[in-house]
Parts: C-alpha cells; structure tokens; sequence
C-alpha cells in the first residue's frame, strides 16, 4: 500500500494547484488522475483569466471576488519565475461586449458602479473604444467594459508546469489512475482505492469537478454541468485579442485567446438545450460544429479566409452561487473539496494555496468562509430539465 500525507485525486487545474503548494510547503503528496493531466475542462478551455462576472451588482459580492482574483493574477505573474513551463500569460483584458444601444447604457452603468466602490480596473468602451482594443472586431459589437488586468494564458501548459514542478518538490503522480472508491471509517478518510490499489493517507482532497457526486453519494449536484464548445483557427499573425464575452441571441460567444503558434480561439455554449446527463457527452454533432464554426467568423469578420481546424468541448462546472466549494468537508473528517470552478483558470491558483495552507495547519492568507463546501447542505438544487448556456445564466439570475 502507498502512503502519503495527502492524496489529491483530480489532475485538472484544481488538482495541480494543490499538489503543487502542498509538495513546495513540504508535504508528501500523491496525485491520481483517470486519464492524463488536465484531460477534463482544464485542458479544454478557452484560457480566459477572468476575475469577476458581468452583471454583479452587489458591491458586497463584487469586492468578496476580487479579494481572490487580484492575488490570484498575481500568483500567475510570479509563477511564470519558478515553473519550467511557458503557459503564455497575457494582460489583455477581457471585454464584456454588447450589441445595442441599451446594453451600452447598462455597461457604462455597471462601470460606474465599479468605480464607486473602489474597482477601477474596469474601462468603459464605446464603439470607437472597442474597435482601438480591437480593430477586427465585426462591426455589430458597438462597445462594452474592459477589465484591463485580465488577459488568458495556455491552461494545459500551466497544469502541467505545476505538476512537474511538485514532482521536483517530491510529488508522487499516478496518470490513467482512476479512483473507485474513497475510504472512510468512523467518519475518518483512511484513503483510497484506485486501478484495484490502496493509498492510504488521513486526508483526501476531491479535486474531481462534475465527476465528485460520483465518489461521494448525496454529493449531488452541488456542482453541475455545461457544455460548452470551442473551436481553434488554423495559425494567423498575433494581433493582441482580448479575452471577451457577448451575449449574441440566445447564444453567449467568448474567446480571443490567441496561442504563442497563433491559433485563435472562439467558443460558445452549443444552442441546443440538454439534460443534465446530456452535458456530458463529449460526441459533437453536426448542428454544434457549424454553429460553433460560425461564432469565429461572425466575431471577426474582417479576418479573411481563415480555416477552422478543430472544435471540440468539455464539461465546465458551475455552482448556484457562482463560487467554488472549497475546505474540508462535513461528509467525513480529513476529505476536502476543491472543485466547482466555473472560472477556474484564474480561480484555482489562489484556492489551491489556500487550500494547501489550510491542509497544512497554516493560517490560509485570505479566509475561505464565502467557498465553503458544506454551504448547500439540505438545500435542493433544482435546474431546468435543458438548458444551454443562456437557459442556465437566466435560470441562476446572472443573465
Ligand atoms: C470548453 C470550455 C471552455 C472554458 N473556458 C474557460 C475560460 O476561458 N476561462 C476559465 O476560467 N474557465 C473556463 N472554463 C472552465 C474551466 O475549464 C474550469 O473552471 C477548470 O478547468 C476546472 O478545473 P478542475 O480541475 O476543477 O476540473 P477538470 O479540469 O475537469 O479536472 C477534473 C479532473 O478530475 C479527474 N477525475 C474525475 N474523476 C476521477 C476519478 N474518479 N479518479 C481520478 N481522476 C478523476 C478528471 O479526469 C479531470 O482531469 C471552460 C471550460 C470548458 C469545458
């Protein structure tokens, strides 16, 4: 049997922020992931370092998530010094753009509203503003917010920079482990059993998104599914994108990472409205594809002529609340929670160190008190029967 101080089960971004700062705080730590790392969202996601939502209103709200998201940007910049991985970190904003005259009047509202409280990181862009960002945004996109310090980065770099670099802190990882079982007794974690083996170790941390109601029965959907979709340009020159985000009929489109090999981007949640169990399926069909095809050349379209060679999605976690569940659980004594990012590249950076301070009976730098994993127990959470992206923001009230 293979022993450790912690067993972290999850190779996504949560997973390798946490194995990471437990192994650089001196713990011995074990990973197991089912597949390779960042094989689920992590490794699927358009790279968009987003702090806030858009609609927020409630300063209350506003400032709890920045008190994460600016240390989280900060932890991105100073890792860039001690992984050996280039993940591409880029501060060029994310625009959250509109289509008419009254989404404008909202933007410059929420952006006043932003300043009043002390968020100053916002910019209000009308059309003009917008198309200097970007000169080949399509024309329809008349202007919105920029939230200056965002940007995006290469999430399947970043991963695995982090566990290479907790593999040289003492990590122990174990791909293509998939996790059968946790093992509790007398409400205690003993462990786990994986590909027929037992871990053992007094703390476990589920670092296993959609899939924890899985490992954990009532677990539920504490953590619930999208899918969305993302497709990838063939390679065109650099020309500074921001990240950005609008809402197009009944469609949310986003993107604009553009990769250090210069393929770009774009996504947006398939139109078509699923169960819950459909969320899962990783099959595109043909109506997804165009339809996803599409949103690149409707956004820029005065780029000419550029193929797209891959589209793919993934299975993206979202929460009622819109935060992470994050701390040890009230299931068993010694099992944490690490999931339900629905923003989880700039999220995970801050909550694996916190939660890798909390592990190690360190006081976490900023208090988990909003993330904890046990603020949902007996309630039920109900979801429509389908839902798309848009279906699931007007039904959760962020629309
Ligand atoms: C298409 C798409 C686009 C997105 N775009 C963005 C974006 O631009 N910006 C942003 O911030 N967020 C984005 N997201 C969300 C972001 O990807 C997630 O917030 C983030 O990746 C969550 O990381 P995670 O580690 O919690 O989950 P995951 O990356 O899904 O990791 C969970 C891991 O657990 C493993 N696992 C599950 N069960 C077991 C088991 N029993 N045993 C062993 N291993 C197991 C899985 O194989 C998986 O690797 C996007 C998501 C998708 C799908």
């Amino acid at each position: 049997m293979k022993k450790s101080d912690v067993i972290v089960v999850g190779g996504g971004l949560a997973g390798s922020h946490t194995t990471f700062h437990l192994s650089r705080l001196g713990l011995k730590v074990i990973l197991l992931e089912r597949g390779s790392i960042a094989c689920g969202a992590s490794g699927r996601n358009g790279g968009q370092v987003l702090q806030c939502e858009g609609k927020d209103r409630d300063k209350d709200i506003i400032l709890n998530r920045l008190k994460y998201t600016k240390r989280s940007v900060r932890l991105l910049k100073e890792l860039k010094d001690e992984l050996d991985f280039d993940y591409e970190f880029k501060q060029v904003g994310t625009a959250d753009i509109v289509t008419d005259e009254e989404g404008l009047a909202e933007s410059k509202e929420l952006y006043e509203l932003s300043h009043s409280i002390g968020d100053d990181e916002i910019e209000f862009l009308d059309w003009k503003g917008l198309h200097e960002v970007c000169p080949y945004f399509a024309d329809f996109l008349i202007g919105g917010r920029i939230r200056t310090t965002d940007g995006n980065l290469n999430p399947l770099n970043l991963a695995n920079g982090l566990v290479d670099k907790a593999k040289k802190y003492g990590a122990e990882v174990y791909t293509w482990h998939n996790v059968d079982k946790v093992v509790i007794e007398s409400g205690k974690v003993k462990g786990v059993e994986a590909n027929g083996e037992k871990f053992s170790a007094d703390k476990v941390v589920l670092a296993t998104s959609l899939w924890t109601r899985d490992l954990l029965p009532g677990f539920g959907f504490r953590i619930f599914p999208h899918r969305p979709l993302v497709s990838l340009s063939e390679p065109i020159p650099y020309f500074k994108p921001p990240a950005f985000e609008v809402l197009i009929g009944d469609d949310v489109v986003w993107g604009g990472t553009q990769t250090a090999t210069g393929h770009l981007l774009v996504g947006g949640g398939a139109g078509k409205p699923r169960t819950v169990e459909e969320q899962y399926d990783y099959v595109l069909d043909w109506e997804d594809t165009i339809r996803n095809g599409r949103a690149l050349a409707m956004i820029f379209t005065k780029i000419k002529a550029v193929n797209v060679l891959r589209i793919w999605c993934g299975v993206s976690a979202y929460t009622i609340d819109g935060l992470p569940l994050v701390g040890e659980s009230a299931m068993a004594e010694g099992l944490y929670i690490m999931g339900g990012f629905v923003a989880g590249v700039c999220w995970t950076p801050i909550c694996g160190k916190l939660l890798a301070e909390l592990i190690a009976n360190k006081t976490p730098e900023v208090d988990l008190e909003s993330m904890n994993p046990n603020r949902f127990d007996n309630m039920k959470i109900e979801l429509p029967e389908k839902y798309n992206y848009a279906i699931m923001l007007e039904h959760l009230g962020r629309l």
